[in-house]
């Protein structure tokens, strides 16, 4: 099926690593020009360097923390001067937390809603204008699972997450008049690098193989009894920016293995 998004260009949040990486990359063998952003410059301009050498697409690795408003205005501003106007948006850049309500201190909450919503919210406002040049485009705000179904030990996360679910339907009703598509994605669990090392980490000194201790994780959390690869994520995503997608407008999809333990 031909994707139709040759030569587009896509910002992709938390772009060096991961779920973001492996959807610049899909995005990339479709003839996508990606601009990847992370906080390591380093790790984001190789995996940058790394795409363009093998799709033969102009990929660029920028260093900007999302979830401050000063390095997203500068990341849009050097996006704008590089390419007249963006096809697509992805904010995927996030993290897990872990705490509980009690003890977490507002600071935190805070940088989480920064890193979670108000980078969406900012890069969302901030590419409109970017996106009107090319007559229209595509958004796509990556949450979780758990902004349905929570995990007990990530108030946080799973709130905020909950926030970006909900501010993609609001996003969604508002920019669709500007000929802009959004939608939302809730991975269930994506085995990134940051799993295995975990994994690595908690097993280190007992019986348990790092590659036991995921599928434990996966065997009880999932119908299907296993992770996702990223690329099997990525392929979905690239379906959802692609005009192939045109009447998806403003839902929530769940790419989780069947995890989500209600009708959604
Ligand atoms: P990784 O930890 O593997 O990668 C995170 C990426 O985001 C990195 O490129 C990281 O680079 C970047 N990043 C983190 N914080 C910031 C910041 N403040 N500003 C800019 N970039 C940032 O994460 P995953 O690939 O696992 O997750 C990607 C998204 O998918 C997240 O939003 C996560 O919540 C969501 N998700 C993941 C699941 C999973 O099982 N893996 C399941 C459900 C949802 P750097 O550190 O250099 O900034």
């Amino acid at each position: 099926m031909d994707m139709q998004l040759k030569d587009k260009i896509a910002l992709i949040t938390g772009g060096s690593i991961g779920i973001g990486l492996a959807v610049a990359r899909g995005l990339a063998k479709e003839g996508v020009h990606p601009v990847l952003c992370a906080r390591n410059k380093k790790r984001v301009e190789e995996a940058a360097r790394q795409i363009a050498e093998e799709f033969k697409v102009q990929a660029v690795g920028l260093a900007a923390d999302v979830s401050r408003a000063e390095d997203i205005d500068r990341l849009l501003e050097q996006v704008g001067q590089r390419f007249d106007g963006i096809d697509i948006l992805i904010n995927n850049a996030g993290a897990g937390s872990n705490e509980t309500i009690l003890e977490a201190a507002d600071e935190k909450w805070q940088y989480y809603w920064d890193l979670h919503v108000m980078a969406a919210v900012r890069l969302s406002r901030g590419v409109q204008p970017l996106m009107l040049k090319k007559g229209g485009g595509v958004i796509l705000n990556n949450a979780s699972i758990c902004a349905k179904q929570p995990l007990y030990y990530e108030p946080i996360y799973n709130t905020t997450k909950a926030a970006l679910m909900m501010f993609s339907k609001c996003l969604a009703n508002e920019f669709i008049k500007s000929n802009i598509r959004v939608n939302c994605i809730n991975p269930g669990l994506v085995l990134t690098p940051d799993w295995i090392s975990t994994a690595k980490k908690l097993t280190q000194e007992t019986e348990m193989t790092w590659e036991g201790y995921l599928d434990q994780i996966a065997k009880s959390s999932t119908p299907v009894g296993r992770f996702a690869s990223p690329e099997e994520l990525a392929d979905f995503v690239v379906f959802l920016c692609s005009p192939r997608s045109s009447y998806c407008i403003g839902s929530t999809y769940y790419v989780d293995g069947g995890w989500l333990n209600s009708v959604a």
